[in-house]
């Protein structure tokens, strides 16, 4: 998932519809706008914490002397100080 955080999206539409209720009418298409900012940000956020929920280390089994990758959620070498698929660093946590 690149680009702007589902945060990001929620702020500006948030920003954006609330800038333009409080100056009136005339800026109505700009409230419209920033709603479409804010279904895309909470859009976004639902589809992250899903495709979160299915990386869950939890539900991946784990052969013995290998961690998961905090980053890509794959297997790899557990004396490795980093992973050795996308070469983030890999945190002890047994
Ligand atoms: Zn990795």
């Amino acid at each position: 998932m690149s680009g702007l955080s589902p945060w990001t999206w929620i702020a500006t539409g948030l920003l954006v519809s609330l800038t333009s209720i409080a100056i009136g009418d005339r800026m109505i298409l700009f409230a419209w706008i920033g709603l479409a900012f804010l279904a895309i940000g909470v859009a976004k956020l639902v589809f992250v914490t899903i495709t979160t929920a299915q990386k869950s280390p939890l539900d991946i089994p784990k052969e013995k002397g290998t961690v998961l990758c905090t980053r890509c959620y794959r297997q790899t070498r557990a004396d490795y100080n980093f992973c050795g698929i996308c070469g983030a660093q890999l945190r002890k946590t047994y």
